[in-house]
Formats: structure tokens, sequence, C-alpha cells
């Protein structure tokens, strides 16, 4: 079945239960033909990942909101599945361009720019539980190891080892699949409703986004997290159904 069709989030017995079955036939290809990783071993493949990524684009080390970030990485993953993972946030000197994305091993990324552009915590909440959500649901994790790089890297933990790494940085930076997208939303969502803030002013910052027809600004988170009417209608039932809010 196209994955269009399967990637509808309407809670509905019937699409769930589809929704179910595509997840499930996923791990299983990956159990049967990927290399499934340890949680030490998806650290380690973030961690040299990570060391690459930051070479392209440099972090802000003193972020006036690193602090704040940092609780808020903390508060949110308290009700994560998997609590072995260690989650770090990560500001990216990048005054341009509003952009949230996270790769395998609880790493997350945010650009200055997006910091300086959300107004208030519900919303940054929403765009920090949707990336632990990511890799709580093991999205980075699962690229890695689809793409062969996760053996390589294991034990290739040296930084120098440049042309690997770069390749590991597109594949783990490309975006994620819509199923991964609307897993990412829910669980996000509940996340950031766990830790005390409303995922609803999440979503109208989305809406927000596309309102403002900042294009070129959006166009990233775009493309890293396509949002779609389909998909802020279907958060906007999960949170009234399933949230109540
Ligand atoms: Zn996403």
């Amino acid at each position: 079945m196209y994955v269009g069709v399967v990637a509808q989030c309407n809670p509905n017995d019937q699409v769930e239960s589809w929704y179910d079955w595509f997840k499930d036939m996923q791990n299983q290809t990956i159990e049967m033909y990927g290399k499934p990783l340890t949680v030490a071993q998806e650290n380690q493949v973030g961690d040299s990942i990570h060391l690459q990524l930051i070479n392209e684009t440099p972090l802000i080390g003193e972020h006036a909101k690193q602090r704040h970030i940092n609780q808020m990485v903390k508060r949110i993953s308290q009700y994560v599945e998997r609590k072995e993972v260690r989650y770090q946030i990560h500001v990216l000197a990048d005054r341009s361009t509003l952009n949230a994305f996270s790769i395998a091993g609880g790493h997350v990324y945010i650009t200055e720019k997006m910091l300086e552009w959300v107004e208030n915590d519900d919303e940054l909440a929403f765009i920090i539980a949707h990336e632990i959500a990511h890799i709580d649901r093991k999205h980075g994790a699962r690229k890695v190891q689809t793409s062969e790089l996760a053996a390589a890297l294991i034990g290739q933990y040296d930084p120098s080892f440049a042309g690997l790494a770069s390749q590991a940085v597109l594949v783990a930076t490309a975006p994620f699949g819509q199923i991964d997208e609307y897993e990412a939303d829910k669980w996000g969502a509940v996340l950031a409703n766990k830790a005390g803030f409303n995922p609803r002013k999440g979503l109208r910052f989305f809406q927000k986004m596309g309102e403002k027809e900042q294009y070129s600004m959006y166009e990233k988170i775009i493309r890293t997290h396509p949002y779609s009417v389909e998909r802020i209608n279907c958060l906007d039932d999960f949170l009234r159904n399933e949230l109540g809010l």
C-alpha cells in the first residue's frame, strides 16, 4: 500500500491498525536486514555524527537560553520510554534559518534564529518534544541502521574519518517520512503535555508560521518536517480527542 494512504492519523480504528501494521513491518524489516543497535552503540554513532555536524555548522557554546532549554529537555525527557538515551540540546550558530532537528543518540539541534522566533515556552517545548519523540521512537537510529552506516561508524569513532562521517550527516539529517512525522507529532504532544506545557499553542505556532508567509525561513523546517494541512488537522484531532485539549 502507498505510504501516503497509510499516513492518515484520525483516531479511527481502521486507520490506526494500518498505521500499527506499517510500523511493525518497518521494525521487522530492520530486524531482518538492518543492524540493530544497542543504546550504547546508538550513542556512539550519534556522537560521531554530532562531531562531524558541528564541524560544518558551529555551535553557540554559551547561548543565553542554553540553561533554560537544557532544563526543558530534562523536564520533557523524564517521560520518554527509552530512558537510557542521554538527551542533549545544542544551539547552532545560524541566525538566518528557522530550523530544529534531531539525530540518533539523543542529540537535538535548534538554530539561534528559531530560539529568537518562538514566542513562549509552550511553542519551544512543542518543538523540542517533537524532536525528542523522533529519538525516543528510534526514527534517527532507524535511518542509520537502514543505511548500513552503523556498522562502519561503530569502532570508527575517529572524527577525522571525514568521508564516512559527512555521508552519515547527510543520512542523519535527511527528512523523516510522513509516518514518522505523525508519530513524532503525537508522541511529542503527549510528552510536552505530561511535562506541563500546552501542545495546542505549539500547533498554533506552525499555523502561524504558514500564515506569516516567511517562506524562506519556513522552507527549511518544512523540508525537515513537512507540515501539511492534513498533518495540522490530524494533530488538532489528536489533541482534542486523545488529550482533551
Ligand atoms: Zn519531525
